[in-house]
């Protein structure tokens, strides 16, 4: 039976992963770990009984154990216990979906615990790629994408094997649905609400997320993630808006031939997929049906309008913690704008002049890119105010 913990078990992915959890019924689940919706977890932990969970917020934990003292669950708190949960030896596999930089330091506990991590943390790679790649290569442990994209590019990589990527990979091709403003403008996009911006035409999906799909940065890290994960440059990495959200991404071999892994748009195959690996399971719903479909759809990202793209490439370019930078900028900004603060476009334009003002520190370590991430986030504050 495999063991299982989750981080981020109130999240989106946290939630769907527990119901495949409860649809197999051949996982245990060791352990949960949510950021503060106490409510949501101690539903969980009377449902799945894990031995350990963790509040990240020291508060809420202290809540929640007084609400769950009837139980056998240990309630542990903060990063330090979120970091233990991942690194506990009574499971083998890891999902990481807590969202953000806030989940970097436990992925890369259960990367040196040598798990199987089900990453579907972008934060994670496109912060710290490099020292979670030394990490694996150490410990013996297995990174599985768990995001739709990702996820898609591993399958069909599959297809050829590992010893053939290095030669007969040309491109990585990662879909975007293009989110709810594709085709608009930039005076389009200047009046955009935070309420227009979260209802999202394709995928349910947590806040953050879904305005950085709106923003494209959602995409733009995906890049950076992708080259980390199958590590190819981003020069070799191209986005297409396909709006029906069918295709999850493709990639093209030497000879021209393009693989594509499709599906409709529900990410509890690519996290069943992600447990199970290298097994494929029977799904109940999953039939895709692309006569209903009809047609589907390509076409080229508008970058002059949707900076944030093109930020996440060249963010890439200039590397070393330069991604780290970008990603803390953008969460920032994210929230700046959710709290009405600023303006929807101000959010690229506040990552860019972050950037600017950044020098990146080579070969960073896990302090340097904590410290990195901090700075970028006082400046886009720091920045806001100045306006
Ligand atoms: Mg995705």
């Amino acid at each position: 039976m495999m063991k299982l913990t989750v981080l981020g078990s109130t999240g989106s992915i946290g939630t769907q992963t527990l119901e495949v959890v409860r649809e197999r019924g051949d996982i245990s689940i060791e352990a949960l770990g949510a950021g503060r919706n106490i409510a949501l977890l101690e539903e969980q932990i009377r449902c799945f009984r894990p031995r350990l969970a963790c509040v990240a917020d020291e508060r809420a934990a202290k809540q929640l154990k007084v609400a769950v003292a009837d139980t056998e669950t240990k309630i542990l708190s903060g990063s330090a216990g979120m970091e233990e949960l991942a690194a506990d030896p009574a499971s083998d596999t890891v999902v990481a979906a807590i969202v953000g930089i806030a989940g970097l330091a436990s992925s890369l506990a259960a990367v040196k615990a040598g798990k199987r991590l089900a990453l579907a943390n972008k934060e994670t790679l496109v912060a710290a790629g490099d020292l979670v790649r030394s990490a694996l290569t150490k410990s013996g442990g297995e990174l599985i994408p768990v995001d739709s994209e990702h996820s898609a590019v591993f399958q069909c990589l599959e297809a050829i094997g590992t010893e053939r990527r290095r030669t007969e990979l040309k491109r990585i091709i990662l879909t975007a649905s293009g989110g709810p403003f594709a085709g608009k403008t930039r005076a389009e996009l200047a009046e955009i609400t935070p309420e227009q911006a979260l209802r999202h035409p394709n995928w349910d999906m947590g806040a953050k997320i879904t305005i950085d799909s709106a923003t494209l940065m959602n995409k733009g890290l995906e890049v950076l993630e992708a080259s980390q994960l199958f590590d190819t440059k981003t020069e070799k990495i191209d986005v297409l808006v396909h709006r029906q959200s069918i295709v999850h991404s493709m990639i093209e071999l030497t000879d021209g031939a393009v693989l594509a892994q499709l599906g409709v748009p529900d990410m509890k195959l690519p996290i069943q997929y992600a447990l199970t690996y290298p097994d494929r399971l029977p799904m109940q719903g999953n039939t895709l049906d692309l006569a209903t479909v009809g047609t589907l759809t390509f076409e080229k990202p508008d970058t002059s309008t949707f900076r944030c793209l093109a930020l996440a490439y060249e963010a890439a370019e200039k590397g070393h913690t330069m991604p780290c930078v970008l990603n803390g900028a953008n969460e920032a900004a994210v929230a700046l704008f959710l709290q009405k603060k600023i303006r929807f476009l101000e959010i690229g334009e506040l990552i860019e002049r972050t950037m600017e003002a950044h020098k990146p520190i080579r070969n960073p370590g896990l302090e340097d890119i904590l410290e990195a991430d901090c700075w970028a986030r006082e400046t886009v504050r720091h920045l806001q105010q100045m306006a």
